[in-house]
């Protein structure tokens, strides 16, 4: 069984609305073993809508559709699934007396447009709505099914969790199917692929390895199907234990753990106390590092030292090194980490300066030279990024490469 998602929303066609509907709901599917054939979006128009339905059930077997159900949007998705099925409206009275329950409760008069809102397409059934009061549809025809579910988020995940997914799965019966991701940082999606590829040759057909890259990290995720869960557990933890041997010093956890969480459970389990010294990050390390729950338990704190008399004057860095080196340097980041360690007295500390653009290059040092450095009470470890000329880009890709040394640091691992 395939199913296309369906959303309907002006919105969504401007970009004033990301469509996180169609994300959420494709991970849910996914992850209930369901395949998402196709994602379309529609504006607030009936015909557009009419022509869309069609266009998804020629596709799939199974189709989903969020928005255009409350009133403000003159019923327009009701309407058009009326229209598409070729049938009348008939007036659901038990929606009706459950709206004039919440209403009567909140205190809001009971309208004629109220009213409106309990006609439903003459061939869907009711999925009861928890969340608000536009109940979700079910229609079903020659063995295709049209669900039709609120725009409004929290809504369609209730309707989605409580109703659509356990009903599909019961209809229609889908072949076990299970996924570990890998995650890795430090490599990009084609050098990762290089390294991979005896292993994708090699890959057994019930298996399939996805690459899923964000900025300086790539998530690899295998998916084994067709088998019992033990055996899928097994073919799984086979092939991530090859991975695990491939990739050692790229691979920093598994499922959903993020590398400051990582970098979080390596420090806690050590016992060790982290502090910062950011230049071309601008604080954003010191904000990834706190945005873990419990980081009060290893992260002193941080140093945004931007200009050369704060570097000098609150991490001990020495006039004579920003002299003839300059702030993007090797030197002058080590004596950033060094200096910030002993200073609040933490066991490991990590320092950032680079020029993240886009002006501001020159020959030796142009736009996206990221000097990076961790230091403990034993040694310092430095580096030179090459980045780009994108100052966002930048400034999140030396982010997450400093969490990744850091954690190899803290590990022996460099
Ligand atoms: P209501 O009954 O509240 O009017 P509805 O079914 O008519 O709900 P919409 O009016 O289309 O839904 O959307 C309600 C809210 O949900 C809007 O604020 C909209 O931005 C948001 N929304 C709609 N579709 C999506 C989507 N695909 N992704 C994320 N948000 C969405
Ligand atoms: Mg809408």
């Amino acid at each position: 069984m395939k199913v296309h998602l369906l959303t309907i929303g002006d919105e969504l066609l401007i970009g004033q609305v990301v469509d996180t509907n169609s994300a959420w709901m494709g991970r849910q599917l996914n992850l209930a073993g369901i395949q998402v054939a196709g994602i379309v979006s529609a504006p607030d128009e009936h015909d557009d809508i009419v022509d869309a339905i069609g266009h998804c059930l020629q596709r799939s077997q199974v189709v989903i559709m969020t928005g255009g159900l409350g009133p403000t949007k003159d019923d327009v998705t009701k309407k058009a699934i009326a229209e598409y099925y070729g049938v009348g409206f008939v007036f659901s009275q038990e929606t009706y007396e459950r709206l004039v329950r919440i209403f009567q409760r909140l205190g809001r008069p009971v309208t004629e447009a109220l009213r409106q809102q309990c006609f439903m397409p003459q061939n869907a059934e009711l999925l009861l709505n928890h969340m608000g009061t536009a109940p979700g549809m079910w229609m079903e025809e020659n063995g295709r099914v049209l669900i039709s579910l609120p725009g409004v988020p929290y809504e369609m995940k209730h309707l989605m969790e409580t109703a659509v997914i356990p009903r599909l799965l019961e209809r229609f019966p889908v072949a076990p199917r299970k996924h570990r991701t890998v995650l890795t940082a430090g490599e990009g999606e084609s050098t990762i692929a290089d390294r991979l590829e005896k292993f994708e040759d090699e890959l057994p057909a019930d298996l399939r390895l996805a690459y899923l890259p964000s900025l300086g990290q790539v998530r690899l995720r295998l998916t084994a199907t067709g088998h019992s869960e033990p055996v899928l557990d097994r073919l799984l933890e086979t092939q991530v234990a090859r991975l695990q041997a491939l990739l050692p010093d790229l691979i920093y956890g598994y499922e959903a753990e993020s590398l400051e969480e990582a970098v979080g459970r390596i420090l806690r389990e050590r016992g060790l106390r982290l502090a910062t010294a950011e230049s071309c990050t601008g604080g954003y390390l010191a904000h990834r590092i706190t945005s873990v729950p419990g980081s009060s338990d290893y992260f002193l704190g941080s140093v945004v030292a931007y200009a050369n008399e704060i570097k000098i004057a609150q991490l001990g860095v020495a006039e004579a090194t920003l002299q003839s080196h300059g702030a993007v340097s090797e030197q002058t980041v080590r004596e950033m980490a060094e200096g910030v360690r002993q200073r609040f007295g933490a066991d490991i500390a990590v320092a950032t300066s680079g020029v993240a653009g886009p002006g501001g290059g020159s020959p030796e040092k142009p736009v996206g030279t990221i000097w990076l450095a961790v230091a403990d009470r034993e040694r310092t470890f430095a580096y030179r990024l090459q980045a780009g000329k994108d100052r966002e880009k930048n400034i999140q890709w030396s982010t997450v490469y400093a969490l990744n040394f850091l954690r190899r640091f803290a590990l022996g691992e460099i």
